[in-house]
């Protein structure tokens, strides 16, 4: 069954407010198995916001939208959608009555504008709003369902749950979503398409998104269904297919972040480790100890962005930093092996790089990173080139620091590589 939601409100159509009560609201439906097939968010105003209904009766089954219900002149939904499905709006007596009482309750008069939130369209069933003053509507027209629910989140959300749900559960006959997530580094987008395009394709019941953000990709695997055991054994084995064609760069199909997933593995191998960061200014240590228990493998590190602490805090030899300069291979290296030796852990990184928008030059350009990983035998280093602003730049170093991590251990445990880290 496939839904839209309708967001109304001039506000969401400025820089300053967002429609969140559509995330609430995908989520939900989601749940019940109903898909929501298209979002539109309109302002106040009349002929747009009957075309965004008239438009939505017409591609789905289910409507639903938040806001415009309340007393004042620009909130219309109700006479909108009334006047749409050629329905007469009447005064509901049991409706005014629950808002003056409301009113008496909190010890102030009803004014004249709060009636209009009483007015019914004929044929709709009321939904109580037990936070505030307007009540949700729903109403069916040519097989369709159209709900009409406050904007303020909380409203919204207490009345979809304890007037909605219930009711949309039944007519969606049992249909769920069923989901899987895979999270991938060290591939580019098209290349991991190429190697994965093949084994999605095939499922034309699954719904496969690729989403790319900066130093990550995640695979998202939906399908509807309403039987659990053949839904969970295709998707099962769509991860499967996925893992072997993407090896050790899958690096978890738990939906655990990286740092996680690298927490687990200093922990199930009794190792420690320690940073010298430059460019990242303490990122990387800051996402290792993200984690609760934290301290049984993160001993500690410094943030040495100027040459003199590199040597004081990193024991980097100055003449170093002025053969090679601070964004070098040789730096990299030699932080990490100084941290290391400084705190007795079992790895140290070190990271140094041009981060931006300033201080790039020809030969070391903005985005070029290093780091290097030392575990007292030979130190690994790898020289990156990142796009993007400074953020970009940082965030992904510090992504590739931790995969060095994880990749490390996948090798130092000769484990078979793969996703069950
Ligand atoms: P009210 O009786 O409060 O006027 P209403 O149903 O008319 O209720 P709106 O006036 O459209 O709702 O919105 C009330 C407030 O709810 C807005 O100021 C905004 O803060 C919040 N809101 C409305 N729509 C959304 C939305 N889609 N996502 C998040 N917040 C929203
Ligand atoms: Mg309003």
């Amino acid at each position: 069954m496939k839904a839209e939601i309708i967001a109304v409100g001039s506000e969401l159509l400025t820089p300053d407010r967002l429609d969140t009560n559509s995330l609430f609201l995908t989520q939900e439906l989601n749940k019940l198995g109903i898909e929501v097939s298209r979002k539109t968010i309109v302002g106040d105003n009349r002929a747009d916001l009957r075309d965004a209904f008239a438009q939505s009766l017409e591609r789905a089954e289910v409507v639903i939208s938040s806001g415009g219900l309340g007393p004042t002149e620009d909130d219309i939904t109700r006479e909108v959608v009334a006047d749409l499905l050629g329905r007469r709006l009447d005064l509901n007596p049991q409706v005014l009555a629950g808002i003056q009482e409301r009113f008496r309750r909190i010890g102030r008069q009803m004014v004249e504008a709060n009636a209009r939130q009483a007015m019914v369209p004929e044929g709709a069933q009321v939904l109580e709003n037990s936070r505030g003053t307007a009540p949700g509507l729903l109403l069916e027209s040519n097989g369709r369902l159209v709900i009409l629910l406050p904007g303020p989140p909380d409203e919204l959300k207490a009345l979809f749950a304890k007037q909605v749900q219930e009711r949309l559960a039944k007519r969606a006959g049992g249909l769920r979503q069923f989901s899987r997530e895979l999270r991938v580094t060290g591939l580019p987008e098209s290349d991991l398409d190429q190697r994965i395009a093949p084994i999605y394709t095939k499922y034309s019941s699954v719904n496969t998104t690729i989403l790319a953000a900066a130093g990550e990709i995640q695979i998202h695997l939906r399908a509807w269904s309403k039987d659990v055991r053949e839904t969970e054994i295709i998707l099962d084995e769509i991860v499967e297919q996925i893992s072997v064609a993407l090896a050790e760069n899958v690096f978890s199909t738990r939906s655990t972040s990286l740092e996680e997933v690298v927490a687990e593995a200093l922990n199930m191998n009794r190792a420690t480790i320690s940073t010298a960061e430059s460019c990242t200014g303490g990122l990387l240590a800051e996402r290792l100890t993200r984690i609760p228990g934290s301290s049984s493998y993160f001993l500690g590190g410094v943030v040495s962005y100027s040459n003199d602490l590199k040597t004081a805090w990193a024991d980097v030899p100055a003449e170093l930093i002025e053969s090679r300069g601070a964004v070098s291979p040789e730096v990299a290296t030699a932080l990490a092996e100084g941290i290391r030796r400084r705190t007795g852990s079992t790895l140290g990184v070190g990271i140094t790089g041009v981060a931006g928008p300033g201080g790039g030059t020809p030969e070391k350009p903005v985005g070029l990173v290093h780091i290097a990983l030392a575990d007292g035998g030979a130190t690994r280093e790898r020289g990156m080139f990142f796009p993007g602003d400074r953020e970009r730049v940082r965030w992904s170093a510090s992504q590739t620091a931790l995969d060095m991590v994880r990749r490390y251990f996948l090798r130092a445990t000769g484990k078979k590589p793969g996703p069950k880290v």
